[in-house]
């Protein structure tokens, strides 16, 4: 029987009054959970209540402490949890249990727990060049109510990073999760729930589509600032509704990752990374490794690397805990995938591995696929994908490798495979990216922040700065002389600082 899946504003769990929708598991085709599709009165309302638990809840001045102690306990109460929050990411999104436990759930514990250091580590300033008896101070304040607009590749994790940076901020929140995977993302809000660590309106979830419900949340006046995880089209459409009231905004977006690998790389880590990095889950990463970018010299060895790996891949059923590739997430990302590998064919590219489904459309499981001989200026190396697809490029040269890896209007990431570390260090630097890997790919600590450039977005998650994105800066200037008076100053003196 499907889960009925509700919103949860003011500390409540509150059941939809209009249409519903339902998250479908990709591995069986059948309805997961249905949950509402949340108009203007619901927005209204769980945003009315974030804005009266920031302005009168008090949990913005709370001490640091305290909101560490409070995401402590969802951090333990999660952790009972892992178990049956990655069985239900993995019927909902087809996301293998073997890739999501450690890597989403276990993530998010750890995030949590980071989170709840960082709400002890908030630090203002004090100007030290004024005279003594002048105290010039600027003081961290959380920004508000905001709101928190997720994809569905990682619906616990990506829900965690925005969550415990804003809560340990002070901040107040309303989360939106996406239409794809509300039942994954209401199990981490059932925890929030569960540990009665936050007041009433401190978090609240609402579930729908883009539009009418992320559309009403980012036009809320009542929301001050709008973190949003998605695609680059929907983070510009943000953007602009943003900009009419000045709203603060963060954008996580795409992804088009290059893996340059050149001569003296070391092939079997090299080969085993990026296999992995490709095609984990499905490719439906925002830093999954989409090209590489090989040295003429080596680019058959890579290629027949790449396959024979990604041949052995097990590909099945995501509760089994041998398997490393599900289903494609939706019919859409299917679809989307199809219709890349299809111009990719079309743009004069070859099959070195998967191609066209031989029965389009049976499942969602989508075989891994290897272009090579692609033109470099073709959709297929510029736009994201976000599915199984990995095209191989040749390069002669650096300056053509450099070329050819930032040819996408995308700055998310790369990684870097050499043993020369001059060669690394010097095409990290010109790399066009916000996030590097030299002789790895996909490893990330929540200490580390994170975020991109170009059409990747706007704005760092994780680490302090990712805490820090949540705060609005107020200066404070106190005069302590009894005997200094700005009138008589500014009259007799013209010109003279103080
Ligand atoms: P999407 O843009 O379709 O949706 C993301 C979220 O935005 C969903 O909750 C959706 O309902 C909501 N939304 C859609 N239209 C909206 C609107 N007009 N106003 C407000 N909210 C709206 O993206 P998706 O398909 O869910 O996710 C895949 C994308 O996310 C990929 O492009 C991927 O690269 C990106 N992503 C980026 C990162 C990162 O950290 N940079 C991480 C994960 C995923």
């Amino acid at each position: 029987m499907a889960l009925m899946v509700r919103n949860y504003i003011d500390g409540r769990w509150v059941a939809g009054s209009g249409p519903t929708f339902d998250s479908i598991n990709p591995s069986t085709g059948q309805v997961l959970a249905s949950a509402p599709v949340s108009g203007a009165e619901e927005v209204a309302s769980a945003v009315a209540a974030a804005r009266r638990a920031f302005d009168h809840g008090g949990w913005r001045w709370r001490k640091g402490s305290d909101r560490a102690g409070a995401l402590l306990a969802l951090a333990d109460l999660l952790e009972s949890r892992i178990h049956t929050i990655s069985t239900l990411i993995a019927c909902e999104m087809g996301k293998p249990v073997r890739v999501n436990r450690a890597r989403e759930v276990e993530g998010a514990v750890d995030k949590l727990r980071y989170f709840a250091g960082a709400a002890r580590m908030l630090e203002g300033r004090v100007t030290g060049v004024t005279i003594p008896e002048i105290w010039d101070m600027e003081l961290p304040e959380p920004v508000g109510v905001a709101a928190l607009i997720i994809p569905w590749n990682d619906p616990v994790d990506l829900a965690v990073r925005k969550l415990g940076a804003a809560l340990a901020a002070g901040c107040t929140t309303v989360m939106k999760s996406s239409e794809i995977t509300p039942a994954s993302t209401a199990a981490l809000i059932d925890a929030v729930h569960d540990c009665d660590a936050f007041p009433p309106g401190v978090v609240n979830l609402l579930h729908g589509p883009g539009e009418p419900t992320g559309n009403a949340l980012v036009g809320s006046p009542g929301v001050d600032k709008i973190s949003f995880t998605g695609s680059t089209a929907t983070g510009i459409a943000i953007m602009r509704r943003a900009a009419e009231r000045l709203a603060k905004v963060s954008l996580e977006c795409g992804g088009k990752l290059p893996a340059l690998i050149f001569p003296d790389a070391d092939l079997e880590r090299c080969l085993d990374a990026v296999t992995f990095g490709a095609f984990m889950y499905s490719g439906q990463s925002c830093t999954a490794c989409t090209r590489l970018i090989v040295h003429r010299s080596i680019h058959d060895k890579v290629v027949e690397g790449v396959v024979s790996r990604s041949r052995e891949l097990s590909i099945g059923d995501p509760l089994d805990p041998s398997v490393l590739v599900g289903p494609m997430a939706s019919r859409r990302q299917y679809d989307k995938s199809v219709q890349y590998i299809r111009l990719g064919l079309e743009e004069g590219g070859q099959t070195a591995l998967g191609g066209l489904p031989r029965e389009p459309g049976q499942s969602l499981y989508l075989e891994p696929t290897v272009l090579i001989d692609l033109p470099p200026e073709g959709r297929v190396a510029r736009e994201e994908v976000f599915g199984p697809v990995l095209a191989v490029y040749r390069f002669d040269s650096e300056e053509e490798a450099l070329a050819l890896a930032n040819n996408t209007p995308y700055g998310l990431g790369g990684s870097i495979w050499t043993q020369d570390i001059s060669r690394a260090l010097k095409m990290a630097r010109r790399l066009d990216v916000a996030d590097i890997w030299i002789n790895t790919h996909y490893i990330r600590n929540v200490e580390t922040s994170f975020g991109g450039r170009h059409l990747s977005g706007i704005g760092r998650e994780l680490g302090m700065a990712g805490v820090e994105s949540y705060l609005s800066w107020k200066r404070l200037c106190i005069d302590t002389r009894s005997s200094f008076h700005l009138k008589e100053w500014v009259e007799s003196s013209p010109g003279e600082s103080r």
